[in-house]
């Protein structure tokens, strides 16, 4: 994915759009999205009204390159699935948020592995980020 600047404001959903339907329409899109603070310039992550550093409401959305590194990994062992990782990415903009990598063997899922996100959104439960080892 490129950095770029999302477009300019919330999209098909007009300006009352909750931070969470934005970020929806962007997955939909095929983008990460994310937000930054314009008064602190933390990034913010999951969407959000205010931001969690200072309270700001001058949040803007931006759009992740995907570039991240593993920050944990764990193995879920269900005797109603299949076992799955659920990991959690430092992205390149400076948030974390969790997803799964795909294709991938228990052994391969080292702290600090750089991976790549991949929009996978379907609208269900399953996660709509998934992550590749780069
Ligand atoms: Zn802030």
């Amino acid at each position: 994915m490129k950095m770029e600047k999302a477009a300019e404001g919330p999209s098909a959903f007009g300006s009352r759009a909750s931070p969470k339907n934005v970020w929806e329409d962007g997955l939909r899109r095929g983008k990460l999205l994310y937000q930054r603070c314009t008064r602190c310039e933390c990034a913010v992550f999951f969407p959000r009204v205010l931001c969690p550093a200072c309270g700001s409401d001058q949040l803007e959305w931006q759009e992740s390159c995907g570039c991240g590194t593993l920050y944990a990994a764990t193995i879920v062992r269900s005797s109603r699935s299949d076992p799955y990782n659920v990991v959690l990415v430092d992205l390149a903009e400076g948030f974390r948020m969790m997803g799964t990598v795909a294709d991938v063997r228990d052994r391969d899922l080292v702290v600090g592995a750089t991976v790549t996100a991949r929009v996978a959104w379907r609208g269900d439960n399953a996660p709509p980020v998934v992550f590749d080892l780069t």
